[in-house]
C-alpha cells in the first residue's frame, strides 16, 4: 500500500455515478481507472484516467454546445458560468456536485484553453472575430445556414438541380453514421383497424365475444408503388418500408385516436441492413470544433425527419426525400431516426423485400387514450401597427 501524504499528488477525474449522459457514460468506460472524483468528491471510485482527462472534457463541452445557448452560461451575455450549468437539478450531462471540495479543478478543464483550434478541440465560448463578439446557440435547436438554404431553395427549384448541393452537404459524415443492423433483428409495423372481427360463441355458458384478426403478412406491409403515398423519406409512387424499434412507436406513428383499434406486426431482417444513422452518438463528433459542426447537420436532418407536420404540409419532406435518393445511390438500404412520439427509433427501409414478416408478434389493440403535449407561444389578440405580415415558407 502506497501513502499518499499530500491531496495534491491525487489527480482529479470525473466518477461513473456522477456522468449522467450515456456519451459521458462511455467515454468514462473507454479509459476507466480507480481514482478521485470532482463532482461527488469521493475517493476509489471508478473514475476516467486522469492522464487522458481530455477526450472526456470534450465530449462535455460538446453537450454543452448541444443542450445550451450561450447566454445560459457566459457571463458576458448574462449566465452565470459553465459549472452553474451542472448545478440545475434537470441537466441531462452530470449529476449535480455533491461536495465543493474538488469542483474548481473541473470548472479549470471545462474552461482550459478557452479556445482551441477549430479542429483539435471543442469551445463552449464563441469568442471575438473581426465582426465583434459571437455567440453560440444550442445545436439541439439551430439548423445550419446551408442546411435551411438548401430547404428554401427547394421551394423554387427541381429536386435535380438541389441534388449536387445536397451530395456535397452530406458527404463529409457520410462514413461516421453508417450503422449496420444485424441479420434477423424484430422490427414493427402498425395499421388501423383489423382484416377481420368474428363473434365467438362458448361452448358452455351464454357470453359470446368478439375476436378480432390482425393484418398480416403484405396487408401491414409497404404498400406497393402504386398505393404508395408520399412520406418523410420517399415521394408518391415509391415504395418504402417504415419500421419501428417496439410495438408502442409504431402504434404512436401513425396518430391513432381514441377507441381506435391497431393491428401490430413484427417485421425481421432477412440480412444485414446498411443503414444512415442521423442519431448517433455525439461522443463521434466531440473531438474538435470542426466535427461537432458535421454533427450539428446530422442532427438538422434528425429534427426534420421526427418532426411532427399536420397532414398538409408536405413542403418539410421536399429535402428528407432528396436525401434518400442520395443516400440510395450511395449504397444504404435505409435511414435510422428518433422518433419524436415516444422513445423509441424508426427506420425507412428503401427495398422492402429485406425484411420479412413474422407471425409470433401480430395482435390487435385498441387505444385507451391519446396524451397531449403542448407549449405557448407567443399570441395576441391584436398585432401592433408595426407588426408585418409574416410569410410562411418553409
Ligand atoms: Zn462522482
Amino acid at each position: 500500500m502506497v501513502e499518499i501524504d499530500s491531496d495534491e499528488e491525487i489527480r482529479t477525474s470525473l466518477c461513473l455515478d456522477c456522468a449522467r449522459h450515456t456519451s459521458v457514460k462511455k467515454i468514462i468506460v473507454q479509459d476507466c481507472t480507480k481514482g478521485r472524483c470532482a463532482v461527488c468528491a469521493r475517493d476509489d471510485v471508478d473514475v476516467r484516467n486522469p492522464d487522458n482527462l481530455e477526450p472526456l472534457v470534450m465530449v462535455i463541452r460538446a453537450l454543452i454546445r448541444f443542450h445550451y445557448d450561450e447566454h445560459e452560461y457566459n457571463p458576458h451575455w448574462g449566465g452565470d458560468s459553465v459549472m452553474s450549468l451542472f448545478y440545475k437539478a434537470d441537466n441531462p450531462i452530470l449529476e449535480p456536485p455533491k461536495s465543493n471540495l474538488y469542483v474548481d479543478d473541473f470548472d479549470e478543464w471545462l474552461n482550459w484553453p478557452p479556445y482551441p483550434d477549430w479542429d483539435k478541440g471543442i469551445a463552449v465560448f464563441a469568442g471575438h472575430d473581426e465582426g465583434g463578439r459571437g455567440m453560440n446557440f444550442a445545436i439541439s435547436r439551430t439548423n445550419p445556414g446551408e442546411f435551411v438554404d438548401l430547404q428554401s431553395r427547394l421551394l423554387t427549384e427541381n429536386f435535380f438541380q438541389v441534388e449536387p448541393d445536397l451530395e456535397a452537404f452530406i458527404a463529409p459524415f457520410l462514413n461516421d453514421i453508417e450503422i449496420q443492423l444485424p441479420q434477423g433483428e424484430v422490427w414493427f409495423r402498425a395499421r388501423l383497424g383489423e382484416a377481420a372481427i368474428y363473434r365467438r360463441f362458448p361452448l358452455a355458458g351464454w357470453e359470446s365475444k368478439i375476436i378480432r384478426i390482425p393484418w398480416q403478412n403484405e396487408a401491414i406491409g409497404a404498400p406497393l408503388p402504386p398505393k404508395a403515398g408520399f412520406g418523410r423519406l420517399n415521394r408518391a409512387g415509391v415504395s418504402v418500408m417504415y419500421l419501428a424499434s417496439d410495438p408502442y412507436t409504431a402504434v404512436a406513428e401513425i396518430r391513432p385516436h381514441p377507441g381506435h383499434h391497431i393491428s401490430i406486426g413484427g417485421f425481421n431482417s432477412l440480412q444485414p441492413i446498411r443503414l444512415a444513422d442521423f442519431s448517433p452518438d455525439i461522443g463521434i463528433f466531440a473531438t474538435s470544433d470542426e466535427r461537432l459542426s458535421l454533427y450539428a447537420k446530422v442532427q438538422a436532418f434528425d429534427r426534420l425527419m421526427s418532426m411532427p407536420v399536420t397532414p398538409d404540409e408536405r413542403t418539410p419532406y421536399l429535402l428528407t426525400q432528396l436525401l434518400a435518393e442520395v443516400l440510395l445511390r450511395h449504397g444504404f438500404d435505409g435511414v435510422r431516426y428518433r422518433s419524436s412520439v415516444s422513445t423509441g427509433s424508426n427506420i425507412c427501409v428503401f427495398y422492402p423485400e429485406k425484411f420479412g414478416f413474422v407471425g409470433d408478434h401480430s395482435e390487435v389493440r385498441r387505444v385507451k387514450a391519446v396524451a397531449y403535449e403542448w407549449a405557448s407561444v407567443p399570441s395576441e389578440l391584436a398585432p401592433r401597427p408595426d407588426d408585418r405580415p409574416y410569410n410562411r415558407r418553409v
